[in-house]
């Protein structure tokens, strides 16, 4: 498949979107970071099935580009009220030694199908909090990993850092341990707003993290935010954003509250009613994207912005943009071994999931076995509309010979329904048709998911289960 030959739509960013615009497709949406989404996952794809992907790719030996290696640690010393992620609230902080004494039962597990000393050009450690683990603990997980995996010289290593529990000493460690990725978890500067959410972290406090982190010389550090949150209005949102220029991180995940408290228990502790309305909402996202573009940061897609000289700003600029569960990155498109309770792996042609309590994940592995209990093996449809759904969100472009070639169709065929479905969006200036490509217009990429809905099979039957495209 000939899809790194595409080229960016644009490399700048419209320093205004209408408010109108947003508001329009102010609607639930999936963020993409697969295709087709996890939503979609079935537990008849299990461990064997998961085995035997790992073998295959043993099987390809060199030839088999380096993998991307994610682990996720559940713990968190307490409960952030907007929370949608699968973490496990506690004080015990013995937890985490059992945790990895797991973990290591896991790699063994991988490492039987996959070969000792698989090539590993990029880590991430996500959670929960991975800093709820204290130094010693974090050094043993990454020997651990040291002794299961050869790490590529110059990959990244990247950490999701609550500035709640660290200091300059612990990022001083992150940075032996060969961290070269900091992701600190803001969200808002607002007393009140943190208040509202249960996440109190003083602004002096990440100011001096970041001094700290950039005086150890991290390569990239990156700030999220959240809009839509309980207390949260048009001027303290400004508030938050004039800080966060002064901040000045290498990046910025800008993501929208999605208030789904039938779905996420922590949430119901959110009064409806504190809300800010979908038109504060809208409103106070155009404000950041004005903001963020006029502080010269470029929008690379989907919430996330970057400065300029940013390998993800760059990476744009070439086209070398990809997309997998941890959002966008410069590496191309590969295997994802995912370790831990819950985590989401990809490889080869296949999605897997392990279990998603700590109690099934530690009984399966008591067993012996790998704790994968969902998955999915892509269809050859599936693989074509991943593929196109990645150039729209990676760089705003179909180009349909290419990819009619790959997959041996006749492209504006194949897709006739999709392609009246467009029509609107024509209309609206978010995405250009000629002949031979679909461009996104500048536009069109604040709005980049609401063009790849078009493209997903599955999508309209599963919308309310998403955030919202705004
Ligand atoms: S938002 Fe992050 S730190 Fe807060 S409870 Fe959820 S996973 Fe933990």
């Amino acid at each position: 498949m000939n899809a790194h030959a595409f080229v960016p739509a644009c490399d700048r960013s419209p320093a205004v979107l209408p408010v109108e615009l947003l508001r329009q497709f102010d609607v639930p949406g999936p963020r993409y970071t697969s295709y087709p989404t996890a939503d979609r996952f079935v537990d008849a794809f299990g461990a064997d099935e998961y085995a035997r992907a790992l073998s295959m790719r043993r099987l390809a030996g060199a030839g088999a580009p380096a993998l991307s290696l994610y682990v996720h640690i559940p713990f968190c010393e307490s409960l952030c009220y907007y929370c949608a992620c699968n973490k496990i609230v506690t004080r015990h902080r013995e937890r985490g030694r059992q945790y990895l004494a797991y973990l290591a039962r896991e790699i063994e597990l991988q490492v039987a199908q996959l070969g000792r000393g698989a090539a590993v050009a990029q880590l991430h450690l996500g959670g929960g909090s991975p800093t709820f683990l204290d130094d010693a603990e974090l050094g043993e997980l990454m020997a651990l990993l040291h002794r299961s995996f050869s790490f590529v010289p110059g990959g990244e290593r990247s950490i999701e850092i609550d500035p709640r529990t660290v200091d300059a000493q612990r990022l001083a460690h992150l940075a032996a341990l060969g961290f070269n990725r900091l992701s600190f978890g803001v969200q808002d500067f607002d007393p009140a707003v943190q208040q509202a959410v249960h996440r109190i972290q003083p602004a002096s406090q990440v100011f001096a993290l970041m001094d700290a982190a950039r005086a150890l010389g991290f390569e990239s550090i990156n700030v999220d935010l959240i809009y839509g949150l309980p207390q949260q209005n048009e001027a303290s949102f400004a508030r938050t954003l004039a800080q966060l220029r002064a901040l000045r991180p290498d990046r910025v995940a800008l993501y929208a509250y999605a208030h789904l408290p039938e779905r996420f228990k922590p949430q119901r502790r959110i009064a409806a009613d504190a809300l800010p309305d979908a038109a504060t909402r809208v409103r106070m996202l155009a404000a950041a994207i004005g903001q963020l573009t006029e502080a010269g940061y470029v929008y690379i897609g989907m919430d996330h912005f970057a400065l300029p000289d940013d390998p993800l700003a760059i990476a744009k600029r070439e086209g070398r943009l990809h997309r997998d569960f941890q959002g966008y990155g410069v590496r191309p498109e590969g295997d994802l071994v995912a370790l831990g309770v819950s985590a989401i792996g990809r490889v080869g042609a296949t999605y897997s999931q392990n279990a998603k309590t700590l109690e099934d994940y530690y009984d399966l592995l008591d067993q012996g076995r790998l704790p994968v209990v969902r998955g999915l093996a892509l269809s050859r449809d599936d693989l074509l509309r991943r593929t196109v759904i990645m150039a729209l969100m990676c760089r705003g472009r179909i180009e349909f010979d290419a990819i009619g070639e790959a997959y041996a169709i006749d492209f504006r065929r194949h897709f006739a329904t999709e392609f009246a479905a467009l029509g609107p969006l024509v209309a609206q200036g978010l995405v250009r048709l000629s002949d031979h490509d679909l461009t996104v217009t500048e536009q069109g990429w604040f709005l980049v998911r609401a063009v790849a809905m078009v493209f997903d099979r599955y999508c309209s039957a599963n919308r309310a289960r998403f955030s919202r495209v705004v």
